[in-house]
């Protein structure tokens, strides 16, 4: 998306930094007008390098070192179920958001799954679409129903849901732009909910900018974004990510959430219809 701003069209950009993220290594600028940090790359060069970057399992490049300590944690994580802590979080604000009219519910890049496992114990009817056989086969193995699908999510479909899942997913794509309005094209009822790191937050954009990301999105320009691709923005946090296993040992005992809304916080979610 080398030529302009996919928010407003700015053909002005001023250099920013190289992405940290190894395999990139790209210019990234920003939009004078609207602050979006995006990788300076054509919609071409940049696609070809993410199917090849994709092609792998994505989790062994991008988790952090497997040590006996952090292997021990994942399993006592896993087995207790504090692992699904930030699910609980996504839960949480997208029911108060007061936006779920019924209990269809589907998470597009579900990853390992963990938000649809919490969704499913809580009683909705979920499925999901994942790109990475390996990842969708670990979050089949935990659910109920046979409900992951294998699949490319970059030209959505109708799903005929009632809310649409796009957790860390945006920041991925080569034209956010053009998925988001697709997805409202062919799911005109649909509610959303997305998060992304909020790069407004110092800590959001180190982070955002070590992973293979393309885009770094702020409150503003995220809500811009949808509203320019046919979405309403109803309610929008920021919040800590306490995304540390003390945190989630302390969820697990007391049932706090542990990434409560913050000003300015690390992490930036939606809802919109
Ligand atoms: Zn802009």
């Amino acid at each position: 998306m080398a030529t302009a701003c996919i928010v407003d069209g700015t053909k002005a950009k001023r250099p920013f930094s190289k992405t940290t993220f190894a395999m990139h290594g790209f210019n990234v600028v920003t939009c004078p007008a609207c602050e979006l940090k995006y990788v300076d790359i054509s919609d071409d060069a940049l696609s070809l390098i993410l199917k090849r970057y994709y092609e792998g399992a994505y989790d062994k490049r991008t988790s952090e070192k497997s040590t006996a300590l952090s292997r021990f944690r994942k399993s006592v994580a896993s087995i207790t179920g504090m692992d699904l802590a930030i699910s609980e979080s996504q839960a949480r604000f997208m029911e108060r958001s007061g936006l779920i009219q019924s209990n269809n519910i589907i998470d597009l890049g579900c990853g390992q799954g963990k938000l649809l496992i919490f969704l499913e114990r809580r009683g909705y009817e979920v499925g999901g679409v994942e790109p990475d056989p390996e990842r969708a086969r670990v979050g089949q193995q935990q659910l109920k129903r046979d409900v992951v699908k294998i699949g490319t999510i970059d030209n959505p479909e109708n799903y005929d849901v009632d809310v649409i899942i796009i957790s860390h997913v945006l920041e991925h794509l080569t034209r956010p732009d053009k998925f988001l309005r697709l997805l409202k094209k062919r799911n005109p009822e649909a509610k959303l909910f997305v998060e992304v790191p909020n790069c407004a937050n110092p800590e959001g954009l180190k982070a955002s900018m070590s992973e293979p990301h393309n885009y770094h999105f702020n409150a503003r320009n995220l809500k811009a974004l949808l509203e320019n691709c046919g979405w309403k923005v109803k309610r929008t946090e920021t919040c800590a990510a306490n995304g540390y296993y003390w945190a989630h040992i302390l969820w697990f005992l007391l049932r706090k959430d542990v990434c409560p809304r913050k000003e300015n916080g690390f992490l930036l979610r939606l809802m919109a219809e």
